[in-house]
């Protein structure tokens, strides 16, 4: 003031600060209102993003382990992830589409290839009975002979299951070729193949094993009825005509598997020496047996 004056007053303490209380008090309840306006912001923020990308990742991680009835929903997330959950869905329909139009080719293919497997092993059975079978006559060929002659080996081994061996050759067989022609010829070794196997056992086998060659293997029968065997078939074929050749004759060399044998090949090698010495003691006859090593 102009007059140099001060006027001091002696109030309460409580009077002077009592307006700077009620500011503080405002100020405390405003800022507290406001902290509870910020979670609630906070919690509904997090409810329109955090829990829609939660439920995504969940139905992500179902689809993950091989779960395909599922759905993302975001329906109370923010547009940008309910256009996120649509592209996702779309994108997992096509992907399961894809995925049955693969299984779908998948069985065609296996079925394809099972109809292919069938047909393939057809054919080998088919191949196989080809390789084995002379195609001239029809009766089985030296592959198969060489097979057969190791089984009856082998059960003889076993179980001394003995059989006997037989070789023949058709007598003056190049004289049939060389007065009536090849295709006459190839017509007699048929017709010899035929009576063959007409008078044998089921369980014989007859082969063709060369030329003008067989070979026949008579299981479970010893040296004697094989050479009555070899006797009725030399007289078979003797005796059956051929159209225009008239008869032919055989001579047979045989033999009977033996301990002492060295491989399943030794008793027709020792049948085949016995038909050599049918030949040469004159033809369409029986030779039985060599005598053995240690006879
Ligand atoms: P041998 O009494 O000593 O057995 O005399 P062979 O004339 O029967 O025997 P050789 O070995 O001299 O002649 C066999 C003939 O068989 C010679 C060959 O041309 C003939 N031949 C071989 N295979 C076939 C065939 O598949 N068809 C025909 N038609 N002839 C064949
Ligand atoms: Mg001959
Ligand atoms: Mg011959």
């Amino acid at each position: 003031s102009p007059l140099g004056w001060r006027v001091v007053v002696r109030q309460p303490e409580a009077t002077v600060i009592r307006d700077v209380r009620a500011l503080q008090h405002v100020i405390v309840v405003a800022a507290g209102v406001s902290g509870i306006v910020l979670l609630l912001l906070v919690w509904f923020g997090a409810n329109r993003v955090s829990r829609p990308l939660a439920r995504l990742t969940d139905v992500a991680h179902r689809i993950e382990r091989g779960e395909e009835d599922v759905v993302f929903d975001a329906r109370f997330g923010s547009e940008e992830l309910r256009r996120l959950a649509s592209a996702l869905q779309g994108m997992f329909a096509t992907l399961r589409h894809q995925k049955d139009a693969l299984a779908e080719s998948n069985r065609d293919l296996e079925a394809k290839v099972a109809t292919r497997t069938a047909e393939l092993q057809r054919l080998n059975t088919e191949l196989d009975q080809l390789a084995r079978t002379d195609a001239l006559t029809g009766v089985p060929n030296r592959l198969k002979s060489n097979e057969r002659l190791h089984e009856e080996f082998a059960r003889f081994r076993r179980g001394h299951e003995p059989y006997v061996v037989l070789m023949l050759d058709i007598d003056f067989f190049k004289k049939i070729n060389d007065t009536h022609g090849h295709a006459t010829g190839d017509v007699v070794l048929q017709q010899v193949a035929r009576t063959l196997r007409n008078n044998l056992r089921d369980i014989d086998f007859v082969s063709r094993t060369g030329g003008e060659e067989f070979m026949v293997i008579l299981p479970l029968t010893r040296l004697a009825h094989g050479v009555r065997v070899a006797e009725k078939l030399r007289h078979a074929v003797a005796s059956t005509a051929i159209d225009p050749v008239g008869t032919v004759t055989v001579s047979i060399g045989v033999q009977e598997v033996a301990p002492h044998d060295a491989s399943p090949e030794q008793a027709m090698h020792d049948a085949d020496q016995m038909l050599y010495l049918a030949k040469h003691a004159g033809r369409n006859q029986v030779k039985p047996q060599l005598p053995s090593p240690t006879a």
